[in-house]
C-alpha cells in the first residue's frame, strides 16, 4: 500500500464562520481581488467582513464557467490594481477563476502556455499568490482541490490547469453562504457532490484516507441531499451537504474519478448545461454498465464489493440486494427534477464524438474498470 494526500492548508468550517474569518482576511496580503459570480450581492457578507476589518479590495465579477480569457483578464486586473491576492466566493466555477488568476499571477508567460491537449503542458514553476476559497454552494469541492477547469470556446473543449502549487491556502466552508440557493442549483451541486464521492470510491487509485472520507461523505448525502432540496434553510441538511461537498474534492483531489467524469469534460465542452446536471443524469447508468462489466471481466472483486456497500450507506439496508444502490440514485434524480441528457440538446448522432473525446480523459483512466466503445455508447443512450 502506498498512498499520498494533500489538501488545503487550512479549513475552516461552520456555520457563521466567515464572519470569523476577519484576522485570517487582515493577515492575507495588502490588497486582495475579489472574485465573485454574475450575481456580485451573494458575495456581500465577505465584502462586509472587508469593510470592517478596513481591508480595501478590488472586485472581478465572473458570468458563467470561466475561459481562458477570463484568466488572462483577472490576472490583468490584479496586477493593475496592485493585488497581491485573491479570494474567491461563489460556486465551483468562480473558486476554479479565482484558483487559476492566482496561479498566472505568480507564473510568467499566458495561462495557454501550462494548459494540457490545446496548450504546452508546461508544469507550474511558482506557488500561486495566496488564495482563499469560500464555496457558496455545495457541489465541487473545489475549495480543496488543485485544478482549475477553463473553458475554450473556440476549440468547444474543457481543460484544467493543474498543480499541486494551486492547492489554497485557505477554505472557509460556511453552510449559512448556501442557505436560500435556488433548488435546482442544491440538486444538481448535491448530486455532483455524491458523484465525486462514489467515483473515487471505487476507482483505480482509491486509498485508505479518501475511502474513510467517501463513506462519511456519501452517509451524508444520503441521510440530507433530499432535505436540503426540499428545505432549503435546514440548517443540518446544509451543513452535511457542505461537508459532503468538501470531502469529494478532497477525494477527487487525492483518489481520481471515473467514467462519469471522463464524459461530463467533453459534454461540458460540446453543449451548455450545468456540470452537476450531466453527472446527475449519467451516474446511475455508469454505475449499471461498471458492475455488469466487473461481474464479466474483474476477478478480483474489490470494486463490486464497493458498489454493494455504497447500496448500504444509501439506502441503509445492511444486506442490499444487487442494483439497490442504482435504483436509489435513479429516484433521487428523478425526484430532484434533473432533465435527461436529451433536454441539453444530446442526440444520438453525438454519441460517436463524445466518446473518442471520453476514452481519453483523464477521470476515464481512473474507472474501476476498463470500459469498452460499445458499452461507453450504451451508458449515453442510456442517459439520454
Ligand atoms: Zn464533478
Amino acid at each position: 500500500m502506498q498512498f499520498e494526500f494533500a489538501t488545503a492548508t487550512r479549513i475552516i468550517f461552520g456555520p457563521g464562520k466567515l464572519r470569523e474569518a476577519g484576522p485570517a482576511i487582515k493577515s492575507g496580503g495588502k490588497r486582495p481581488l475579489v472574485v465573485t459570480g454574475k450575481n456580485v450581492q451573494r458575495a456581500e457578507p465577505l465584502l462586509q467582513v472587508l469593510h470592517e476589518n478596513n481591508v480595501e479590495c478590488s472586485t472581478f465579477s465572473v458570468s458563467g464557467e470561466p475561459t481562458i480569457q477570463t484568466v488572462r483578464d483577472g490576472a490583468a486586473l490584479a496586477k493593475a490594481e496592485n493585488c497581491d491576492w485573491v479570494i474567491g466566493i461563489g460556486g465551483g466555477s468562480v473558486i476554479d477563476a479565482g484558483k487559476a488568476i492566482a496561479a498566472m499571477m505568480n507564473n510568467d508567460g499566458d495561462v495557454l502556455d501550462y494548459l494540457e491537449i490545446i496548450g504546452q503542458g508546461k508544469a507550474l514553476t511558482k506557488r500561486s499568490a495566496r488564495f482563499m476559497a469560500i464555496p457558496t454552494t455545495a457541489g465541487t469541492g473545489s475549495e480543496v482541490t488543485r485544478n482549475a477547469v477553463l473553458a475554450s470556446p473556440q476549440h468547444k473543449l474543457k481543460v484544467s490547469l493543474r498543480s499541486p502549487k494551486m492547492l489554497p491556502d485557505l477554505a472557509v466552508v460556511d453552510p449559512d453562504l448556501t442557505c436560500g440557493l435556488p433548488v435546482s442549483v442544491t440538486a444538481s451541486t448535491g448530486l455532483d457532490a455524491l458523484t465525486q464521492l462514489i467515483e473515487p470510491y471505487v476507482c483505480l487509485r482509491a486509498n485508505p484516507m479518501t475511502d474513510a472520507i467517501c463513506i462519511e461523505g456519501i452517509r451524508r448525502v444520503a441521510r440530507s441531499l433530499r432535505n436540503a432540496f426540499k428545505s432549503g434553510n435546514d440548517p443540518e441538511a446544509r451543513a452535511d451537504m457542505c461537508v459532503a461537498s468538501l470531502f469529494g474534492g478532497m477525494a477527487l483531489a487525492n483518489a481520481g474519478l471515473g467514467a462519469v467524469h471522463g464524459f461530463a469534460g467533453p459534454i461540458g465542452g460540446m453543449f451548455s448545461a450545468p456540470h452537476g446536471e450531466i453527472c446527475a443524469a449519467l451516474l446511475a447508468d455508469v454505475m449499471e454498465v461498471n458492475m455488469r462489466a466487473l461481474r464479466e471481466r474483474d476477478n478480483a472483486g474489490v470494486a463490486i464489493s464497493r458498489y454493494y456497500y455504497i447500496a448500504r450507506l444509501l439506502n441503509g439496508d445492511a444486506k442490499p440486494a444487487a442494483g439497490t444502490g442504482v435504483e436509489w440514485i435513479r429516484q433521487l434524480v428523478v425526484d430532484l427534477g434533473i432533465p435527461r441528457l436529451s433536454a441539453h440538446g444530446i442526440k444520438s448522432e453525438h454519441i460517436p464524438e463524445i466518446v473518442k473525446h471520453a476514452k481519453n480523459a483523464s477521470s476515464m483512466k481512473a474507472n474501476p474498470i476498463l470500459l469498452t466503445d460499445e458499452e461507453l455508447a450504451e451508458i449515453l443512450q442510456r442517459a439520454m
